[in-house]
């Protein structure tokens, strides 16, 4: 017995990709499929013809018909065939689609009227037809809306118009087939098909045979009573789509509101924290765990850090932590300006404090956010959170100052491999190409003019949350403070231009256990209009993290002897060396051109207490000056042909330092060779590889 026997089934674009699934898993579960799809009807093999032919070998029984969904006399044909063929027709899946991506300005009415007419017109089509059989039997309508309709993507407004179009359609018909016993409900799948078959987003591993099992479930019995949902599939994972309304503000009285009004309350209109109305009665654990901040702040240690930190804690009193003077000063509520705003539950307020939770953990899992990861580490350091927590527990143990590696063995960890990154799009703006160019000492005349570009090396700007939605992956738990930036390589596709609008995605590519700490690499890429312009590998290392690294402790702990070092080869002389320096104020200038804000570039008091003589200068700087003297050199001072970059960072590099670029050429590659960067004798940048090319 199957949960479908004795149900008929019409699939609309059953011929290939998720349709072919759904027409695959419905007969399997003993449905008798109409599989509709009009690609190569004209032919000896239409696509319909051969899902119908792998399902009657399979033991099942279907029907194939070559109309288009556009045609609604194609459309009559599709359900009189189930008609006369079996009967009944007891669930419709409107599943046929077509892309025409092209953004809306360039879109023609043609491209915008093809996507509505067979997503759109296509299911209204289908409906209509199908119509007064569901309602015989008390069916089931499955339509299949989008991610791009409900929420949005770039470059498909047709397709967007046509999807959310789907979703309000079907969210009525659910309201009005009811009663007659009706269900009505939408997918929103993501799988690997030929329609995503380019998008670098789509997982190879979200497969369509993924998707169907929800389209059985919905046309059983046991779907019968859920109706007006839209389901998210994505690979393993369902999910739900909502659109929501919120309480709002409400203004007392009966004048409308004005603009001003409205500019200065914009933040709470769209909020949807429910718990940032009534504080609490003062006294409230949280309020009296804030209590003890000034007690366990060292006013020592970073004096003239000024800093205004909102605590907006869920479901308890908000805080203002201000750090300046000799007590770091707290006020129940929100007060001034923040320079920070943390936001956090009360429940993990209280568990840090309890010390049930690593205050870090909770950083990194996402428990906890900050909006200003300067603040957020300078923080860190003026307050002594252990002295905070045992004062509030009453616990007088003393403070213990000394840096921790928690050898609590392992298990073998799976990591989430092959993870994607969605961080939106982010403009190129033309200010930004000229202070990244300004910033890195870059004076090429290629960022300006009617052919402008932007440097190269901008991307890491634009890519910057990508950067922080890797390192901070919850499901990776990684130590910031043990984090550094190990390796960037980027391939240059097509140049970035004033004004491109850049889809931001990432891609976790690989994670290394080491005897040292964990190695985490990471795919990031600048996308514009579907296409692949920047294409990069980054990564990270994280000292002292992962299994083996705690393995190597413990053997270290034993007196077991290390296996000796191996000395690194001395490279052969350089084919040619060229020396630059290093701005005064270059890590300031960076800081602001690259978002890259970690004080320990811009606050010598930050850096002294990370253990660094002074502020240094970001690494990804010293690759876009090091990638300017190479294009200098080999690329007729044309960034525009730079196509490959690649780094190790050795050493850190300081404000005013001299340096050295050593390039090797080899020969046999034109327009590529390998380089170093020295300060001195110090390697600073090793391994690096360049590629020129027109
Ligand atoms: P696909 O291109 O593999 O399959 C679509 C099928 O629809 C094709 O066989 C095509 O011949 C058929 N079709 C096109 N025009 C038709 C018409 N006028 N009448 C009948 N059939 C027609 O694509 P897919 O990825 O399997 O997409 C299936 C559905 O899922 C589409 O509605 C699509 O918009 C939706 N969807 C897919 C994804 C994804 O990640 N693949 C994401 C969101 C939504």
């Amino acid at each position: 017995m199957g949960l479908l026997d004795n149900k008929v089934i019409l699939i609309t674009g059953a011929g290939n990709g998720i349709g072919r699934a759904h027409a695959l898993a419905c007969a399997a579960a003993g449905a008798r499929v109409i599989v509709n799809d009009p690609e190569g009807g004209d032919t000896e093999e239409p696509a319909a013809g051969r899902v119908v032919a792998e399902i009657i070998a399979a033991g099942g029984e279907a029907a194939a018909n070559t109309d288009s969904v556009t045609d609604p006399a194609g459309c009559a044909r599709m359900v009189a065939l189930a008609q006369q063929r079996w009967g009944h027709l007891d669930a419709v899946v409107n599943n046929a689609g077509i892309l025409r991506d092209v953004t809306f300005k360039k879109m023609t009415d043609a491209q915008w009227r093809a996507v509505l007419d067979v997503h759109l017109e296509g299911t209204r089509n289908v409906t209509v037809a199908a119509l007064p059989l569901l309602l015989d039997g008390g069916g089931a309508l499955i339509n299949t809306s989008s991610y791009s309709g409900l929420i949005g993507n770039f470059g498909q407004s047709n397709y967007a118009a046509a999807k959310a179009g789907i979703y309000g359609f079907s969210r009525v018909l659910a309201l009005e087939l009811r009663k007659k016993g009706v269900t009505v409900n939408c997918l929103a799948p993501v799988a690997k098909t030929r329609m995503t078959a380019d998008l670098p987003m789509v997982d190879a591993e979200w497969r369509p045979e993924q998707v169907s099992p929800v389209v059985v479930f919905l046309a059983s019995e046991l779907g019968r009573g859920v109706t007006g949902r839209v389901w998210g599939i994505q690979g393993q994972r369902l999910h739900a789509y909502e659109m929501q309304m919120n309480d709002g503000v409400e203004k007392p009285g009966d004048e409308p509101w004005t603009a001003e009004e409205i500019a200065a309350h914009v933040g709470e209109i769209f909020s949807f924290d429910t718990s940032a109305a009534a504080p609490l009665a003062e006294g409230d654990p949280v309020t009296q765990v804030f209590a003890h901040f000034p007690a366990g702040h060292k006013p020592g240690v970073l004096p003239g850090w000024r800093a205004t930190m909102h605590w907006v804690v869920k479901g308890a009193t908000h805080q203002t932590v201000n750090s300046a003077g000799a007590v770091g000063a707290v006020q129940a509520g929100p007060h001034g300006d923040p320079t920070c705003t943390i936001t956090i539950g009360a429940d993990t307020l209280q568990a840090i404090f309890s010390g049930e939770l690593d205050a870090q953990k909770a950083f990194m899992t996402g428990k906890a956010s900050a909006d200003d990861f300067g603040d957020l580490l300078k923080m860190a350091q003026a307050f002594d959170f252990g002295a905070i927590a045992r004062a509030v527990r009453g616990d007088a143990a003393p403070a213990e100052n000394a840096e921790t590696v928690d050898d609590t063995p392992e298990g073998p960890r799976e990591w989430p491999v092959g993870k994607t990154y969605s961080c939106g799009y982010a403009f190129v703006e033309p200010d930004h190409i000229t202070a990244y160019a300004a910033a890195t000492g870059d004076e090429s005349v290629a960022y300006y003019g009617p052919d402008a570009i932007a440097p190269p090396m901008l991307h890491v700007r634009l890519l910057k949350p990508v950067m922080f939605a890797l390192a901070t992956d919850p499901e990776l738990e990684l130590d910031m403070l043990r984090l550094v930036h190990g390796e960037h390589e980027a391939r240059f596709i097509k140049p970035l231009k004033p004004w491109d609008l850049v889809q931001l995605r990432g891609e976790l590519l690989a994670v290394e256990e080491k005897s040292s700490g964990l190695l985490v690499v990471g795919g990031m890429y600048a996308i514009v209009e579907g296409e692949v312009c920047v294409e990069c590998r980054t990564s990270f290392f994280v000292r002292g993290m992962g299994r083996k690294a705690a393995e190597a402790r413990a053997r270290a702990k034993s007196g077991a002897p290390r296996p000796p070092r191996k000395a690194p080869p001395t490279p052969p002389p350089a084919d040619a060396k060229i020396d630059w320096a290093i701005d005064a104020d270059q890590s300031y200038r960076y800081a602001l051109a690259s978002l890259d804000d970690n004080p320990i570039h811009t606050d010598p008091e930050t850096a002294r207490a990370a253990g660094l003589p002074d502020v240094i200068l970001h690494g990804l700087c010293t690759m876009a000056m090091a990638g300017s003297t190479l294009v200098n050199v080999m690329g007729g001072a044309q960034p525009r042909a730079l196509r490959r970059l690649g780094v190790r960072f050795s050493k850190p590099v300081h404000n005013g330092d001299t340096l050295t670029t050593h390039i090797w050429n080899d020969p046999a590659t034109d327009g590529k060779a390998t380089f170093a960067v020295t300060r001195g004798d110090t390697p600073v940048i090793t391994g690096g590889v360049v590629e020129i090319g027109w």
